[in-house]
């Protein structure tokens, strides 16, 4: 059986699928179409045969773009379509390719080009829903209890960490905290990030623990922010690695942490790949809409007193009650009480 899974929403979306390529990658070829962004973080995946790339907001926007792809995909010569992301244009893009059997969620926009639509289960994580896409007609296989993503960092994804951490100075048996400070969607980003790395800073003072900080470039300003705290603190410098590394890069960093402390966003998602112990930080999103940390060592912090959660799928760019009290009033106090659960777990684990 050769199957293509179509995937171009986000980056923890594709994340997510991992367990599907995997489950399908036993049956068979598995070929992705995947956007540019989101195919990096196949590379060295051993469920994937091919990435097809759709470059779905440029180079292959409308329909010719679409026919294009299309194209690519009908010449892989998949029996099975999945469709792990919901929209017309992905489905159309499967049909277009003449793949005989689509198969997607009945809540789909792009449903109408399926030829099986399978349940939505909100009671599920994401992984398992996307996971069930390839449960056959009357398969009641329950999804296994440890569903977790994977990913693959390559040789120089681990030779750009051995850098970055060498030109700070940090022997490979230095214990590291990496901090996720950034989101797309503002009012997922907790604001406490330069006070809690001023916390550790004196938590830590004598001892060599180290932060790293990871994030995309934009999140460089978040970072510089806990640098500052933590020097003011007299702490050691932080790692900055904020647009120094690739995805998976970033993912080969987490694999030498002790904990990530993370907003709801994609670090989350490469620490559950990686199972680094993680301390998530929900606020307008709740873990329950299925994006929750899967590391098998994590803690899940939130206002859930708090009627107004979740007030958006994502996470709203302003807080519509304007005090954004899910974020504002996530105590520092209680985000380190958490790491050091963590880090109690991980250090008593074998390396
Ligand atoms: S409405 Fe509530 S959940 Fe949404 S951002 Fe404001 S405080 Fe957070």
């Amino acid at each position: 059986m050769v199957s293509a899974v179509l995937q171009t929403s986000f980056l923890g979306d594709m994340v997510l699928t991992t367990p599907l390529l995997e489950r399908l990658a036993g049956e068979g070829l598995v070929h992705v179409v995947a956007t540019p962004a989101n195919a990096v973080v196949l590379a060295n995946h051993p469920a994937v045969a091919s990435i097809i790339v759709f470059d779905k907001r440029g180079a292959d926007r409308g329909l010719s773009g679409l026919r294009r792809v299309a194209e690519r995909l009908r010449k892989v010569g998949a029996q099975r379509a999945y469709l792990a992301q919901g929209s017309a244009r992905t489905a159309a893009l499967a049909w277009l390719a003449r793949v005989p059997q689509r198969i997607g969620f009945e809540t789909s926009g792009g449903k109408f080009f399926s030829t099986r639509r399978v349940p939505y289960d909100r009671t599920l994580h994401h992984a398992a829903r996307l996971w069930q896409l390839a449960n056959v007609l009357g398969d009641d296989r329950s999804v296994p209890t440890s569903l977790r993503p994977s990913l693959y960092p390559g040789a120089a994804d681990e030779q750009a960490v051995d850098a970055l951490l060498r030109a700070h100075h940090v022997s490979a048996e230095t214990p590291l905290i990496a901090l996720a400070p950034g989101s797309v969607w503002a009012t997922k980003r907790w604001p406490s990030y330069a006070a809690l790395g001023a916390a550790l800073a004196e938590l830590y003072a004598t001892d060599t623990v180290r932060l790293v900080i990871l994030g995309a470039a934009g999140d460089a300003p978040l970072a510089q922010a806990i640098a500052d705290a933590v020097a003011v603190r007299g702490g050691a410098p932080v790692i900055n690695a904020t647009g120094a590394l690739s995805l998976l890069g970033s993912a080969a960093m987490l694999r030498r942490c002790r904990v990530l402390i993370t907003n709801d966003s994609a670090p989350l998602h490469l620490a559950s790949a990686m199972n680094t112990p993680t301390v998530a930080l929900f606020g307008p999103t709740v873990p329950s809409l299925g994006f929750g940390p899967l590391a098998e060592h994590r803690v899940v912090l939130g206002r859930t007193e708090l009627a107004c959660r979740p007030c958006h799928a994502h996470g709203p760019m302003r807080c519509p009650l304007g005090h954004w009290k899910c974020m504002q009033e996530l105590a520092v106090s209680d985000v380190i009480e958490a790491a050091q659960s963590l880090t109690t777990v991980s250090s008593a684990s074998p390396p």
